[in-house]
């Protein structure tokens, strides 16, 4: 499938753009003006009617409809996954991209790798680039495509060969245990993702780092209909080598195990399980696992599989029991630990009052969570320890970093909870720093080029920022009080709280709060947050549980006396000397993300925007209604508001006087003076009024399309 070119409408030479469409196709055939009918403006800040969301999406649609993916506002990439393999990603688009300016081809992600690339090399400025968009959107491959592009462009040697395999491995592990059929993307990534790519003094990748978020342990064991336990499982059941199956207690079908059950979707026609096994094993030893440390790894996995099969019997109110010792010993082996002591820390909890240790029985419902806390624990554990081996495999000093972010976008469901609260507080963050850093940019473009800085009116969120992560008074410290909060704290108490709290707040409304008309479309359990991209309930049901995250102590002993070498790692036994309560899953959240802002901040950004134009998962097939909503809430107009509210282009005077300088007798075929003289000259010329331009140290800058577009299409006469 190869794409038409774009229009020439930003190409810095004529003869340049009879070369470099995006698939290296002629286009001097047509005139500029008609191309740009038909497949839209390469740059939303080109378009016309630069406010209208209609007219966005229009350009959006042209686009797409010719295979052009790929659109910029200024130096945002905007991306809509076209859901079949384009002919854009091979060797000769690399080489075709490199070093070239951003606006000579078609738009790109590998025209945003390179540009960060060379901003690094150049400026001596760590870079990041940050891809955003909904659960489908095409985030994991994009990232994936610009760490293709730095293994292929950049130069290596024998070492470097052996860390670019480790970097490009590392996904295929990473996606193995962290990523999961969903109902919007048959290889869903539920857990968010930073990676640095450190570089040499010679721009050669020598290194990497990886930081994990929030993974999705409530997965391990419970699926919705129609979803799947992550990737691992079913590779190892599928795969796995008949002895090795053997060993782990394992029957190969997926259906006899209770935490694979649950979505009844064992298979999906778009993964090839048994293949993606062989790629993962051979990742492993690629990025330097040990067989030893595979066994024990999968040792783990296997174990979690019998864990999700121990039965209870007992009567509801009564105690529970283990009905049968098959998993109980299948455990013990793999896990190395007693059966014994592991049978009893599944159906009592141990605590500690007044230095005394007292045991008490668990009914079947307690000893079924407590048997589901230690898978989640065991998995999440194990995920955070594989992310850690990766690090170790990849770790290198004093290089200079790209960081590629791929993390969750917002969610808005029908039923939104714990986890879309977490979600979406961290694309307040990202939406913050996003305007932080944008306008920064714009300031420090204008002030570098010595032109008056026109303020932009914009939405703050750092209100809604401060709610969600103020100390005392936010909504994080509210439900982690209740948490701690002895007695009869429950989810509904937290819910008082906030309205007793917080319930003046612009952003957040209750039930309680509201009046009658807004009451309708609220649940009784539910409080509103109106984010910058909107309002989202939530449910407070299950708030103040997946807060704590809480594993009994005789469990966590038990994992502390296994012989298996990862969970020793996992279970330190500091953490049961440790009398204080672990931080929650929110507070954990917040702390992290608060690092995460910080290395981001240090850092110049580029930002991807990924769309899905459909829920069929289909290629061709572009729904408006779902791209408009997504396009709201990744803050695309906001974007294109911000980059237009001063000059919609700007372009080096070298760049801008080559293009055109054959429309001016005094600049062609070649102007011998200062640069600005000659663009000044030029564009008098061309009949430019003084306050459709200015012209800063080094760059022009053309305050409206049109004048541009005049001027393009004189080039065509
Ligand atoms: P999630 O948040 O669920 O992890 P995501 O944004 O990471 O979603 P991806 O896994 O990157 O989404 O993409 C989903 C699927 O869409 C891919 O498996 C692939 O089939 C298709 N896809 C995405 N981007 C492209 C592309 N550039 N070219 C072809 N297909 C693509
Ligand atoms: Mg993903």
């Amino acid at each position: 499938m190869v794409p038409i070119a774009d229009p020439p409408l930003c190409s810095s030479s004529l003869s340049s753009l009879q070369t470099l469409g995006s698939d290296g196709v002629r286009i001097t055939m047509e005139s500029a003006l008609t191309a740009r009918d038909r497949v839209g403006v390469q740059d939303f800040v080109l378009l016309e009617n630069h406010t209208s969301e209609a007219a966005f999406i229009e350009n959006l649609r042209k686009r797409f409809k010719e295979n052009l993916i790929y659109t910029y506002i200024g130096s945002v990439l905007v991306s809509v996954n076209p859901y079949k393999d384009l002919e854009i990603y091979t060797k000769n688009h690399m080489e075709r991209y490199r070093g070239i300016n951003f606006y000579e081809v078609s738009p790109h992600i590998y025209a945003v790798s390179d540009n960060s690339y060379r901003s690094m090399r150049t400026e001596r400025r760590d870079q990041c680039i940050l891809i955003s968009g909904e659960s489908g959107a095409g985030k994991t491959e994009a990232s994936k495509k610009i760490l293709q592009y730095y293994a292929v462009t950049c130069p290596a040697s024998d070492q470097v060969e052996t860390v670019k395999d480790r970097l490009l491995q590392s996904n295929p592990v990473l996606e193995a245990f962290g990523n999961a059929k969903t109902l919007r993307n048959d290889n869903s990534s539920r857990f968010g993702k930073y990676m640095d790519i450190q570089f040499d003094f010679k721009g050669a990748p020598v290194g990497g780092h990886i930081l994990n978020y929030l993974l999705e342990k409530s997965r391990v064991v419970h699926q919705n209909h129609g979803e799947r336990n992550f990737h691992i499982f079913y590779q190892l059941i599928e795969g796995g080598e008949e002895d090795l199956l053997r060993r782990l207690g394992l029957e190969r079908n997926p259906q006899q195990y209770q935490y694979l059950v649950k979505g009844n979707c064992p298979k999906v026609s778009s993964i090839n399980d048994r293949s993606d096994w062989k790629v993962v094993r051979k990742a492993l030893s690629v990025i330097g696992f040990s067989e030893d440390e595979v066994e024990e790894l999968l040792n783990i996995i296997a174990s979690v599989l019998h864990l999700g099969n121990i039965q209870y019997g007992g009567e509801d109110s009564g105690n529970a029991y283990i009905t049968t010792d098959t998993q109980i010993k299948y455990l013990a082996r793999l896990l190395g630990v007693d059966g014994l002591v592991l049978k009893e820390a599944l159906t009592h909890k141990k605590i500690i009052a007044k230095g005394e240790e007292l045991k008490s029985p668990l009914n079947l419902e307690q000893a079924s969570s407590a048997r589901d806390a230690l898978s989640k624990a065991v998995y999440g554990r194990t995920f955070t320890w594989l992310v850690n081996k990766i690090n170790v495999s990849l770790a290198y000093k004093n290089a200079s970093v790209i960081g590629l972010l791929d993390i969750y976008g917002f969610e808005v469901f029908q039923h939104n909870s714990f986890e879309q609260f977490c979600i979406n507080y961290c694309n307040e963050k990202l939406q913050q720093l996003f305007i932080e850093l944008t306008l920064k940019s714009e300031q420090d473009e204008y002030e570098a080029e010595g032109i008056t800085w026109e303020p932009v009116q914009y939405f703050n969120n750092k209100i809604i920022c401060d709610l969600v992560e103020e100390k005392f008074k936010g909504i994080i410290s509210i439900l982690d009080e209740e948490c701690l909060r002895p007695g009869d704290a429950s989810d509904i108490t937290f819910l008082e709280k906030l309205e007793n709290t917080v319930g003046g707040h612009a952003h957040l409304t209750t039930h309680k709060l509201t009046d009658g008309k807004t009451r309708k479309v609220m649940g009784r359990e539910e409080f509103r947050l109106l984010h910058y991209a909107g309002e989202v309930n939530y449910n407070v049901n299950g708030f103040l549980d997946k807060n704590n995250d809480l594993l009994f102590r005789n469990l966590k002993e038990v994992m502390c006396m296994s012989d298996n070498k990862i969970l020793t790692q996992c279970f330190d036994r500091a953490e049961l000397k440790d009398s204080r309560r672990p931080e929650t899953a929110a507070t954990q959240f917040k702390t992290s993300l608060a690092k995460l802002m910080e290395i981001l901040m240090s850092k110049e950004p580029s930002y991807v925007r990924c769309i899905k134009p459909n829920d069929a998962k289909q290629a061709g097939r572009f729904d408006e209604v779902l791209i408009r909503h997504q396009v709201k809430y990744l803050g695309l107009m906001e974007n294109l508001r911000v980059r237009r509210a001063g000059f919609a282009y700007r372009r080096h005077y070298e760049t801008f006087l080559q293009r055109y300088k054959s429309l001016c007798p005094e600049t062609w075929p070649s102007w011998q003076g200062k640069l600005a003289d000659g663009v000044s000259t030029l564009v008098k010329h061309l009949g430019y009024k003084p306050e459709e331009y200015k012209l800063g140290r080094s760059k022009i800058f053309i305050r409206f399309p049109k004048t541009l577009f005049a001027t393009e299409d004189a080039l065509e006469t």
